[in-house]
């Protein structure tokens, strides 16, 4: 069991609107907020917005829609606002530049004049000794260089903080124990830039200061930050919240972190989807989804894989994070959506379903819909496999099945049209129409034609809707109604002639 919080559990995600949120994302945010609901704690969502040569404006309602849509509220952040406002990063950025000041006047970080074109000078001198970064050649400038560069540039510096030139930074990950990293491998990275924009590192950590987060969970690609991250919370003097790295999730072909970028990948000739919106499109169930992404480095525990979420937030615990990076398996996803359209309210799916026929173009009776729902409700993994598994009951026009269709196994035109016939006489007479009456009544036929059932029921599914495979005959005749079936078959009727 990881340790009870012994402070008030704040917990942020923190997007970057860079573009349309993954999986992987949602996967973070879903872990965040599981972990703020089983403490009883707040869950904040801070756009981090301060790259405005990534910004995608559009990505803001993405991520928003998104988290609705799965259930995964937040207490404070954009349209809910909250004390520890504003919750864009773009908003704030008159409270980051005091802090970068802040540490300048305490010559915690310093200002950087050197030129793009010296930077550059400065990345190739240092790749051909086989070193990365900046060279820090401003962190001890005298004053009267100083005073020379500020003229030179007229005023255009950077903010860069001053990294401990020797000995070790240990973070403690609340999943992988104490990480420790060598001082000499961080930078003197860049605060504020010269167009007074703060980088990720100092919104990150004055926002989760200022905004009181007790605990930091995100992907496992940032541990690299943590070092510079509890260096910075050291010389502000601020105590950093617990942290822990959650491990990635795969890409479906195991290559590589499932990211933006894999968006149009294919696995067998369909398309995977990785952005949260294409899983909607394609017909995923939130419900699903968050118990998936759950499953997806996390154990419920007693082998059980379908749970509730509240079942979730119950038992959410961070020692059962699997560390290992997991690949994601579609299939599974499939078979849990599955299962959750299997144990929908019949209502609520016939609205979900409704707009994926007209989508497809049909026109959907509500009363027939209604109908339909159990003859489909086990048979779709997706939302859009109803068009293939019930666009029959809802289709305008019908087109009688080709001959070799029609004649099933070991049988001719004769005899299809015998047994055509006399099934038209046996449903003509019946007194109901539904599906026990119709087994009733059609099934002694099949001994007294002396053929197979596969050989009747075939020609008249063939007869009746054209299609070799459909839901259970009786029932989609039921639905169908009798004027149709008779009409249907009449016309296979002269279809032999
Ligand atoms: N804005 C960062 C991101 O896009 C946040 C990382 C963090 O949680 O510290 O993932």
């Amino acid at each position: 069991m990881t340790e009870k919080p012994d402070v008030p559990v704040r917990v942020r995600f923190a997007p970057s609107p860079t573009g349309p949120i993954h999986i992987g994302g949602i996967r973070t945010a879903l872990f965040t907020w599981l972990f703020a609901r089983h403490h009883g704690g707040v869950f904040i969502l801070r756009i981090e917005d301060t790259d405005r040569k990534r910004y995608d404006p559009g990505s803001i309602e993405l991520i928003t829609e998104g988290l609705r849509w799965l259930g995964i509220d937040w207490d404070e952040g954009p349209e809910v606002g909250g004390e520890y406002g504003p919750y864009f990063q773009s908003e704030r950025t008159a409270l980051y530049r005091q802090w970068a000041n802040w540490l300048l006047d305490r010559n915690l970080a310093y200002r950087c004049y050197c030129t793009p074109e010296r930077l550059q000078q400065v990345r190739e001198e240092q790749r051909a000794k086989g070193l990365t970064g900046y060279d820090r050649h401003c962190r001890n400038l005298t004053p009267a260089e100083r005073a020379r560069l500020e003229a030179e540039t007229g005023g255009q510096y950077v903010i860069r903080f001053k990294m401990p030139l020797e000995g070790s930074t240990t973070v403690h990950d609340m999943l992988r124990g104490d990480i420790t990293f060598d001082n000499t491998q961080l930078q003197d990275l860049v605060l504020l830039k010269s167009d007074g924009y703060p980088t990720y590192h100092l919104t990150n950590v004055v926002d989760d200061h200022f905004m009181q987060i007790s605990h930091i969970m995100r992907a496992e690609e940032w541990i690299s930050t943590a070092p510079i991250h509890k260096n910075m919370y050291d010389a502000f003097g601020w105590q950093m919240p617990k942290i822990a790295h959650l491990p990635v999730i795969l890409n479906p072909s195991g290559k590589g972190k499932l990211s933006k970028r894999s968006a149009g990948f294919t696995d067998g000739g369909r398309k995977v989807p990785v952005l949260l919106h294409e899983f909607r499109e394609a017909g995923y169930l939130p419900e699903a989804i968050v118990n998936f992404l759950t499953n997806i480095g996390w154990s419920f525990g007693d082998d059980r894989e379908v749970f509730s979420v509240d079942e979730t937030i119950a038992r959410f615990d961070l020692s059962r994070v699997n560390l290992a990076s997991s690949i994601f398996p579609l299939e599974k996803l499939d078979w849990l959506n599955g299962v959750y359209i299997r144990e929908m309210d019949p209502d609520r799916l016939a609205g979900l379903l409704k707009p994926v026929f007209e989508d497809a173009g049909y026109v959907v009776d509500d009363d027939r819909l209604r109908q339909v729902i159990p003859l489909v409700q086990a048979r779709i993994k997706t939302l859009p496999d109803v068009v293939d598994k019930g666009g029959l009951f809802f289709r305008a026009d019908f087109t009688p099945p080709p001959l070799d269709a029609l004649i099933q196994k070991q049988m001719d035109a004769a005899s299809t049209r015998t047994v055509l016939q006399r099934a038209l006489e046996t449903l003509d007479a019946l007194p109901d129409f539904d599906a026990e009456t119709l087994e009733g009544a059609l099934r002694p036929l099949v001994a007294e034609l002396g053929l197979k059932p596969g050989q009747v029921f075939g020609t008249l599914r063939e007869a009746t809707t054209a299609e070799p495979v459909t839901p259970p005959l009786f029932d989609t005749m039921a639905v169908l109604g009798r004027e149709t079936v008779l009409a249907r078959i009449r016309q296979a009727v002269d279809v032999l002639c």
